[in-house]
């Protein structure tokens, strides 16, 4: 028999048959199974409201496995003896009484026991409760929550309340799963394993730093979430916040999750509030409108399913972040992202400053600063862009911009490179925190997203318009010229 070389654990997946669950969770722990990475022992227990016995969930979950594998990733074998592990409870999860057959279930195993909640947060606080009255979980009990913790700075506070009354902060995986993406932690290596970069990441050395997050989709039927959330509150309060502080924070004197979390709170507290006189400087709020994607017509934001016609939710940010601290101090951080733009694309640009004295063809001068290109999708890898004398011999002293490249799917012989949620399940199943989110992280990221909600809505502006397909509102690209940069967009 073949060794599986994971920790042996009990999941127990609160609402295992939502889209999360099947779109990611499912399929990740499928390949956790083709990767030997699941301990022979480990069980799972999937729980939803379905009334379906456990050979009907299996048959559901199997499928979607199915859909979202890819087809030569998929062994039938393997997923039958994957199945197996996974057993059914549908009840209400409001119901305290359903949770007396989870002790049931537990005593037939032993392992490490995780509770995932892939539902509303609103239920998070109620599930804690009722699984500490049921007796079901204990101090060494790991919990996993998903985004978004709150919608702003004090509900965020109710929810982690909540939790904190049953779980200790060292048992609560906050999920980001940004931060389980290769290229992410490829972040934390090129920081602190190259002298080269250590040496150069500060102030001195570097003029501005751009992230950009875009997303070719609209709001695919999810616009009564959305709306009330915004990209604001859906991706900067999270992801981009969390890149942002991976880039920017000083090196931690270890890889453990506290001295890697204490550094990015650092950073968030550092973050220049958007002050109401910066407003027109530092920010641009875009809503789409009807326009093309992948050359097909596409319907404005506005005129989507279900949508209010008199909406003003933002579906684009530009924002210009300022840290003040020693590293950073005049280093913009200019930051984008939005749906319906014309690809799905997730990159940093580090924009190195020019060398202090120049000496080649003036014409050639806009060419003079080295780019450090992390891609996060597509194609996760780096680029470093670079100048040296273009051959032959008409070319005299010209300069060639070019790229030293390391395409991870290339460099690593074509290896598939895991997806973030698998990442993330082996790193709770592991007990390892570090790829997560601590409460006071959570807190200082709303803190600063909040002030710049209230501030513009103070403001009372309107988000700009911009057309399906393509980089957002004008009004962004005059943010960054105004400052004598502009978005790299050599992609
Ligand atoms: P869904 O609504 O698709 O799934 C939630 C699941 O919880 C459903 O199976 C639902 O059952 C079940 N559920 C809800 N209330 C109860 C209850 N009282 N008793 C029993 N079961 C209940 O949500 P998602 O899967 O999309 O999201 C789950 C979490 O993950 C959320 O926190 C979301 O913000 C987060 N998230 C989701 C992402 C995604 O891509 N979907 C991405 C990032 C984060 P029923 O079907 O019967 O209603």
């Amino acid at each position: 028999m073949v060794q599986q070389i994971g920790t042996r654990c009990d999941l127990i997946m609160f609402g295992a048959l939502g889209d999360l669950a099947q779109r990611k969770l499912f399929p990740a722990l499928y390949q956790l199974e083709c990767a030997r990475l699941l301990a022979r022992e480990t069980r799972i227990l999937a729980l939803a409201r379905s009334e379906v016995d456990t050979d009907g969930a299996r048959k559901r979950l199997a499928s979607r496995i199915r859909q979202h594998v890819r087809e030569d990733e998929l062994d039938e074998e393997v997923l039958a003896g994957f199945l197996e592990r996974v057993d059914y409870l549908c009840f209400d999860f409001g119901d305290e009484a359903g949770y007396a057959p989870l002790n049931e279930w537990r005593r037939r195993g032993g392992g490490e026991l995780i509770v995932y909640m892939a539902t509303p947060p609103s239920l998070y606080g109620m599930i804690a409760r009722n699984l500490k009255t049921g007796g079901c979980c204990n101090e060494s009990t790991r919990v996993v929550v998903e985004k978004p913790i709150g919608h702003d700075l004090e509900s965020s506070r109710v929810i982690n309340d909540q939790l904190a009354e049953v779980f200790n902060e060292n048992q609560l995986f906050r999920i980001d799963h940004y931060l389980g993406k290769e290229t992410v932690q490829n972040l934390i290596a090129l920081r602190f394993a190259n002298n080269l970069f250590a040496t150069q990441w500060n102030q001195n050395h570097i003029s501005h730093v751009e992230i950009t997050v875009a997303e070719s989709v609209g709001i695919e039927g999810r616009w009564g979430y959305f709306d009330k959330a915004g990209q604001m509150r859906d991706m900067i309060q999270n992801h981009l916040l969390q890149l942002l502080c991976l880039i920017a924070m000083d090196p931690p004197s270890d890889l453990s999750a506290d001295s890697i979390r204490d550094e990015k709170v650092k950073v968030l507290k550092a973050l220049r509030p958007i002050t109401q006189d910066l407003m027109e400087t530092h920010l641009v709020r875009g809503q789409y409108t009807a326009g093309t994607s992948d050359g097909k017509p596409v319907p404005g934001y506005l005129e989507e399913e279900d949508a209010y016609k008199g909406s003003s939710t933002e579906t684009f940010v530009a924002l210009k972040a300022e840290i003040h601290n020693w590293r950073w101090s005049g280093v913009p951080f200019y930051i984008r992202t939005g749906k319906r733009l014309p690809e799905k694309l997730s990159q940093i640009i580090i924009h190195f400053k020019p060398a202090p004295h120049y000496i080649f063809d003036p014409d050639q001068k806009h060419l003079a600063n080295n780019k450090l290109i992390i891609r996060l999708q597509p194609d996760e890898g780096m680029s470093l862009q670079i100048l040296t004398k273009d051959q032959g011999l008409d070319k005299g002293m010209r300069l060639r911009q070019g790229p030293l490249e390391l395409t991870f799917s290339e460099a690593f012989n074509a290896q598939r490179i895991p997806d973030a949620y698998e990442r993330l399940l082996w790193e709770i199943m592991k007990g390892n925190q570090y790829l997560f989110v601590r409460r006071d992280e959570v807190e200082y990221a709303w803190r600063w997203v909040d002030q710049v909600i209230s501030n513009w809505e103070d403001h009372a502006a309107s988000p700009k318009r911009y057309a399906s397909g393509t980089w957002g509102p004008v009004a962004s690209i005059a943010m960054i010229t105004r400052d004598g940069r502009s978005w790299y967009e050599d992609v």
